[in-house]
């Protein structure tokens, strides 16, 4: 999983086009906008699988401190269903949900 999100991130990161080269830029407005929320969505997947990225490393650390599985909030054990749909998941759901809404 670790290894498919580095690969996605430097994919993402070779996609994005190169700051303002000055020249072709498109005039048709509707081209303009299209290459601009282009660049915003790979921005913003970029941003996610960033995100993911480290809550998976987080995931890996747990298994080696033998505390994955395990809340990380309350210490309870984490659904096995739970871990099928969010290998990296570091709470119980309701645990979860209250950070959620602190965020
Ligand atoms: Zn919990």
């Amino acid at each position: 999983m670790r290894d498919g999100l580095d690969r996605s991130i430097s994919i993402l990161q070779g996609e994005r086009p190169a700051p303002m080269s000055g020249e072709g830029y498109p005039q048709d407005s509707a081209d303009a906008g299209s290459t601009l929320s282009e660049a915003d969505r790979t921005e913003a997947i970029l941003h996610s699988a960033r995100g993911q990225r480290g809550e998976v490393l987080a995931a890996l650390a747990r298994i080696e401190a033998n505390a994955y599985g395990r809340c990380v909030d309350c210490g309870g054990e984490i659904p096995e269903g739970r871990l099928d749909a969010r290998p990296d998941a570091a709470r119980c759901v309701g645990c979860q949900a209250k950070h959620a809404r602190r965020r």
